[in-house]
């Protein structure tokens, strides 16, 4: 049985019940872990602030040298921490090592950038003065995440907070939290206690008693568009920061200049990757009608070799969706947009790999623009292909969605790729390598798919205030103070 981590200490729930982590693969239960209430979250609070007292002043070199301590514990234990993923997850173990590592560069990433950003100077107003903006921490930050990226997310969120001098609560996915919980004593403890705090338990449970207390100033949160938007009304109500990483329908586009061999793995890539439960992945393809059945013939080939499986098999490609509900709305995305006009070209079902959660890698063609797979967030490994006239029909159809996380295209034609970057609204496009993403880049949604940005320099403001501070080194009575007995003559006759 595992416990809730408060101020460096397994603390037993205050009056909560217990939950069972399932293998989506196996569907054996993986471990037993607690179920937090609003008391639980609130003691976490009460921890994180407590802490972020110190935690504010410790200076820069030392918060990094902590920083890249915790890069080098995560790294060392790689071999655990993936395999929890997996077991709780689903994903392909060799993809969560890649999550690991990618957590410890985050990590390196923000040790440093959070020690050589402070503020800026600019000219003052006036002689003897200087001006100058200092850059202050928020308080406690709720890091709310999902169950796609279970450490990758939390991470994009801690690092630069920590970093920025806050405190953190940390709200696993409830279906997700084990490899979190396994960084607690591993990694966490090389912190000061109380700088970072792990609540276990649902968004109803624990998730609404963090958004809505009074000493948490800001919600860093990844996860659907539905519960994001409630998060914005709650926190709104206190006007405390957010952060907002949300869903996605996004775009893949392929022009009739595009190296088709390198388009299909790319796209193919792109949209099955994780199952398909990736916020990024690329939700509609819109493949120029000139190359457009060589390129579905080859996608459908391709998607057929992808081997299904138990993630912890080296040979698995794609591993089982999360939960019996997640595989039930794929299921039922598909049949409504198959019964709207679809085709379907493989897949298109269940698999009977193994007891757990799996679906077929799926491709659809013909799929119109307001057939249910690309108008509403399908996760999971199903590819809606449309043909389209040109490169100008591509681009429309691509640019018109209420979200805007992502988008991709492959061409070397240069006129195709700035048209489409100016007209599409997304927080990442990407040429020619779908999905990469950088620490040093920022990474977020517009419309829809949410507010503020992750990572970059970008990722660490999202968690400081900017203070201005105005200096006069050489305190005078300044000539327009109460102006009028000497300014008089400057008035206007009338
Ligand atoms: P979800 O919205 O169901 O849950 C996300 C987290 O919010 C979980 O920890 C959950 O317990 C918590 N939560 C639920 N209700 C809450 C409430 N009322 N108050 C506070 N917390 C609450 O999302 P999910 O199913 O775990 O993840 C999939 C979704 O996340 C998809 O929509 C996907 O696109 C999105 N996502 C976005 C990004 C991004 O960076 N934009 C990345 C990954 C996933």
């Amino acid at each position: 049985m595992t416990l809730h981590w408060i101020n460096g200490e397994w603390t037993p729930s205050q009056g909560g019940g217990m939950r069972q982590i399932q293998d989506p693969a196996t569907l054996e239960v993986v471990a037993e872990v607690v179920e937090g209430t609003a008391s639980d979250a609130n003691a976490t609070v009460d921890a994180a602030s407590a802490a972020f007292a110190h935690w504010r002043r410790v200076p820069g070199i030392e918060k990094a040298l902590l920083m890249h301590e915790i890069a080098r514990a995560m790294r060392d234990d790689v071999k655990e921490l993936s395999r929890l993923l997996t077991r709780e997850g689903g994903k392909p173990r060799i993809e969560n090592m890649d999550e690991v590592e990618w957590c410890a560069a985050c990590f390196d990433y923000y040790a440093e950038i959070g020690r050589n950003s402070y503020g800026n100077s600019v000219p003052p107003v006036a002689e003897h003065q200087l001006n100058f903006t200092i850059k202050e921490p928020l308080g406690v930050v709720a890091a709310i995440v999902p169950f796609n990226y279970p450490l990758l997310l939390m991470c994009w969120k801690i690092a630069p907070a920590l970093a920025a001098g806050n405190t953190v609560v940390i709200k696993p996915s409830e279906l997700t939290p084990l490899a979190t919980l396994r960084l607690c004593e591993k990694v966490f403890a090389l912190l000061p206690k109380g700088v970072i705090n792990v609540v276990l338990g649902t968004g109803a449970g624990v998730g609404e008693a963090l958004v809505e207390h009074p000493k948490v100033a800001c919600v860093a949160f990844t996860g659907s568009t539905a519960v994001g938007t409630q998060i914005a009304v709650k926190a709104a109500q206190q006007l405390k920061r957010v952060n907002l990483e949300l869903g996605g329908i996004d775009p893949l586009i392929v022009f009739e200049d595009a190296d088709i061999d390198v388009a299909v793995h790319g796209s193919a890539w792109a949209r099955f990757l994780n199952a398909g439960q990736v916020c990024t992945s690329a939700k509609r393809i819109y493949v120029v009608k000139s190359i457009a059945d060589e390129f579905i013939e080859k996608f459908v080939a391709h998607t057929r070799s992808l081997v299904v499986g138990n993630g912890m098999n080296a040979d698995t490609d794609v591993g089982p969706l999360i939960s019996q509900k997640a595989l039930d709305r794929v299921q039922n995305q598909v049949e409504r947009t198959l019964a709207a006009g679809a085709k379907l070209l493989c897949g298109g079902k269940r698999l009977d790999v193994g007891p757990g959660y799996f679906w077929a890698p799926t491709v659809l063609s013909e799929v119109g623009p307001t057939l249910p797979s690309v108008n509403e967030e399908l996760f999971g490994p199903v590819a809606s292909i449309l043909a389209v006239e040109d490169a100008d029909q591509a681009i429309a159809l691509a640019a018109a969605s209420d979200y805007g996380l992502g988008a991709n295209i492959y061409t070397t034609n240069l006129t195709y790729a700035m048209k489409a970057m100016h007209e599409i609204k997304a927080g990442t496009f990407w040429i020619n390598d779908p999905l990469t993403d950088n620490d040093a880049a920022p990474f977020g949604g517009m419309r829809k798919s949410g507010m503020g940005r992750e990572l970059g320099e970008e990722g660490l403001d999202a968690f400081r205030e900017t203070k201005h501070v105005h200096l006069d080194y050489m305190p005078e009575k300044k000539s327009y103070w109460f102006p009028n007995k000497t300014r008089q003559g400057e008035l206007p006759s009338q």
